[in-house]
């Protein structure tokens, strides 16, 4: 087939020296261009998408870019894979283009299965677990211990899977390569796919005599002990990073990590947001009338506070840098904000009431306004008197409990 073939740079319009930036992006605006679906039964896009694709299979791949500039289409002529009137995009790395152009419309073929399939080596899967600790020990800090089960190559097999004395074998389906080649007919005309082996899932063995440890699998659980640092100003729901202490890789990849979310229990004084702490301090009557000294608790111990006197209920005190340390310095720290609330005493003593009572007369005599306001009208026939009277009532209910 393909007398009278385009150069493959020409194709893409990029130049001979084009980084495989530069070739990966021509591709990408050309396969959105002339994508099949987006041309149903536009024999002419297809031709174009099939060549730009084809193009893109060799230059994308170094190997078979070196090739072709050296030997130009006669490269690939007979065994180079573009015979009986296929092509063979074995090699070529579509997965992350169409991934992300058309979401992995090829199905097995060029999406995520591709990459997947190859049996190097791979980092191990990542595990979560969580770690309940109290509001100063998220303030501050803390070591923790966790216990939980981790897996380890096999001790009796290597991790290999197979009964000592054996060893695994070569999967007959792939040759060991983990993958197999199908072919499909589809717009290209035959197109040769790659998908995972289903016999070896991708390993390229398989194992007869299995290990009896570990069942074949080349991996054991035990329980193990982890010592979690927690660093100080980490808040609620967020995760510690423990590298490598995930599952194991696969073909002699990287374990993968440990992720340990952190559960705070809430504080029955303080409460948090972001990194500035929260509390209500109840002062007496007396306190905020004539000024005194009150303890007040911080995440650092007690401090004394001198109350001025005249203040009122809701007012807002800052302590500066008392609050939660900031994850990048524990010296930068939020603040504490603290509001002192006026206490209603709600039982008093016969003589507290009496002393009350006088109070009132000497600041405003406030008890007996309404009465005093009444005085001296003639008929007690104003809408305004019965509410009076009944507000009256109530204020009398309560100093009286
Ligand atoms: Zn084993
Ligand atoms: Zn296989």
């Amino acid at each position: 087939m393909a007398e009278q073939k385009r150069d493959y740079y020409e194709v893409l319009g990029v130049s001979k020296t084009a980084t495989e930036e530069e070739i990966k992006k021509a591709y990408r605006v050309l396969a959105k261009k002339y994508h099949p679906d987006m041309h149903p039964d536009d024999k002419e896009a297809e031709a174009k998408f099939k060549e730009a694709s084809e193009a893109y299979a060799v230059l994308s791949d170094k190997e078979k870019r070196a090739q072709y500039d050296q030997f130009g289409h006669a490269a690939f002529d007979g065994t180079g894979g573009f015979g009986e009137g296929g092509f063979d995009f074995t090699g070529a790395d579509f997965s992350d283009i169409f991934g992300d152009i058309f979401g992995g419309m090829f199905g097995g073929g060029f999406g995520g299965r591709y990459r997947g399939a190859s049996n190097g080596p791979m980092k191990g899967a990542n595990i979560r677990t969580s770690v309940r600790i109290t509001f100063l020990e998220a303030v501050f800090g803390t070591e923790k211990e966790l216990t939980l089960n981790l897996k380890d190559p096999c001790p009796k097999c290597n991790g290999t899977g197979a009964k000592p004395g054996t060893s695994p074998q070569m999967c007959p389906k792939c040759g060991g390569k983990g993958q197999v080649v199908f072919t499909q007919q589809s717009f290209f005309g035959t197109v040769r796919n790659v998908q995972t082996c289903p016999d070896c899932g991708g390993s390229g063995k398989i194992i007869k005599d299995k290990c009896p440890d570990c069942g074949g699998n080349g991996f054991i659980s035990s329980r193990k002990t982890i010592n979690v640092t927690i660093p100080a100003g980490i808040d609620n729901g967020q995760s510690v990073r423990i590298r490598e202490k995930g599952e194991p890789g696969v073909n002699g990849g990287p374990r993968g990590d440990l992720l340990v979310e952190v559960i705070v229990s809430p504080h029955e004084t303080f409460e948090r947001e972001g990194f500035d702490i929260f509390s209500v301090v109840r002062i007496s009557y007396a306190v905020a009338a004539l000024g005194g000294s009150i303890m007040i608790d911080t995440v650092d111990g007690r401090i004394v506070y001198d109350v001025k006197a005249g203040t009122q209920t809701g007012t807002q005190i800052r302590f500066r840098n008392k609050g939660v340390p900031t994850l990048r310095n524990k010296e930068v720290r939020g603040n504490h904000y603290v509001t002192l609330v006026v206490d209603i005493p709600t039982k008093l003593s016969k003589e507290a009431k009496e002393a009350l009572r006088r109070f009132d007369e000497l600041t405003g005599d406030s008890l007996t306004a309404v009465e005093r306001a009444g005085k001296g009208k003639e008929n007690g026939e104003e809408p305004e008197k019965k509410e009076h009277k009944e507000h009256k009532e109530k204020k009398k209910r309560f100093w009286e409990k």
